[in-house]
């Protein structure tokens, strides 16, 4: 299946799992072997994506081909391209649990095992940054390398989501809104419990050994 066809598809899991309103939210992929990736066109709805109106662009984020501009966004992806060359695939969303954690610049505690099998420990967030330079990509590289996490809590903003794979990155989003959505439940009515940091560090390597899903760092 092509680059193009595998973002534009699934943009349809964005909506699927609720992530998403209007066009605010994007998937992008590198094309194997070369220094470009794919992103959604700015501006057009999710149900009008197809593998032909997806944008080219190169890893400085400037067109390389595309009728339609590329998303906003472009810039931040092209910089995760460019400083973390494992990463296959970024997606952005807005969605509400993982947003409402990072309108209040919270990170999401490592309290169910399903977020240490994914993300290895806590959610972390990023530095508050604004549209139109780099600081959005520097943001999320900073608060990533290094880190055992996939994605990063824009502070004030949304979730930043890698992956080795463009389909790695959408489930890392998914992943991400579900548990800030659990332990945000897990809030009301008291306390979560921690996780003890061996325990994390076991559900993780095995998660990512034995289900073959290798962290992309
Ligand atoms: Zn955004």
């Amino acid at each position: 299946m092509s680059i193009r066809k595998i973002v534009a598809d699934l943009h349809a899991e964005l909506v699927r799992y609720n992530l998403v309103v209007w066009t605010a939210g994007n998937v992008s992929g590198r094309v194997p072997g070369e220094d470009l990736f794919v992103i959604k066109p700015s501006g057009v709805s999710y149900d009008e994506l197809t593998p032909e109106n997806m944008v080219v662009c190169d890893l400085d984020g400037n067109l390389v081909a595309g009728e339609h501009s590329p998303s906003s966004d472009t810039a931040a992806h092209a910089y995760v391209y460019r400083n973390m060359p494992e990463v296959g695939g970024v997606v952005h969303t807005h969605s509400t649990y993982a947003s409402a954690w990072a309108a209040r610049g919270e990170a999401i505690p490592c309290v169910l095992t399903a977020m240490a099998d994914e993300f290895g420990g806590e959610i972390p967030v990023g530095p508050f940054a604004l549209i139109g330079d780099d600081s959005i990509g520097q943001g999320i590289v900073e608060t990533l390398k290094g880190h055992r996490s996939k994605a990063v809590l824009m502070q004030n903003h949304g979730v930043f989501s890698i992956g080795k794979d463009p389909r790695d990155a959408v489930k890392a989003a998914v992943m991400c809104e579900d548990v800030a959505r659990t332990v945000h439940v897990a809030r009301q009515l008291g306390q979560p419990l921690p996780i003890a940091q061996d325990d994390i560090d076991r559900l993780y390597d095995r998660y990512q050994n034995v289900y073959g899903q290798r962290s992309p760092r």
